[in-house]
């Protein structure tokens, strides 16, 4: 059996029941990050359509977004973009308020964090309902920035996050689903 086939990358993913609140299952990838062939596998197959696109940036949303978008912008030979929550950034920024399930919240990038036309492909650690990516892509088109599509290692697609974000017009890549 070839390596590749010999790994699961879901089983690297620890389950949290009812964390942060009763009813939700917390999906940690800290147990996926910690196994190197996990995480090199989950990087290798999130970049692997996107070689040779041209990405100029990567997008990646605080913080576990950033640890993966770190890695696959070295792999495509992108720069990187941190999207961050609100108050975070020192530079000129641009905010947007998104929905969360119960409430919204806000997130940010610097002005000059992308030029008008560049390709962004913008990266997490799991999409849910889509509210935050969603956010994101808006923020990042606002600037000009063309989102070629949004990666995620984790979709639960019962919440819908993913088709939002297709409907959006944007290509949305995911490793491993929990229904
Ligand atoms: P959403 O905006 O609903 O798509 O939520 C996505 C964001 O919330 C991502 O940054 C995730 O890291 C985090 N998140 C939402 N639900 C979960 C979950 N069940 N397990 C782990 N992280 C989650």
């Amino acid at each position: 059996v070839p390596e590749s086939h010999a790994m699961n990358l879901a089983d690297t993913i620890r389950a949290i029941p009812d964390y942060p609140k009763p009813g939700i299952t917390f999906r940690d990838i800290t147990t996926l990050l910690g196994d190197a062939r996990a995480f090199r596998r989950a990087v290798d197959e999130l970049v692997q359509p996107f070689a040779g696109l041209k990405i100029a940036k990567i997008a990646g949303i605080e913080a576990r977004g950033f640890i993966l978008g770190g890695a696959v912008a070295h792999q495509l030979s992108a720069g990187f973009i941190p999207v961050r929550k609100k108050g975070k950034l020192p530079h000129e920024t641009v905010s947007i308020t998104y929905s969360l399930e119960y409430g919204t919240d806000e997130i940010e990038v610097h002005k000059d964090a992308v030029k008008r036309g560049e390709r962004v492909l913008l990266v997490d650690d799991l999409i849910a309902t889509g509210g935050t990516a969603e956010g994101a892509v808006n923020l990042l088109s606002g600037l000009g920035a063309e989102v070629v599509a949004a990666c995620f290692i984790v979709d639960l697609p019962d919440l819908g996050g993913a088709d939002k974000i297709r409907r959006l017009g944007v290509p949305v890549r995911t490793l491993v689903s929990f229904a």
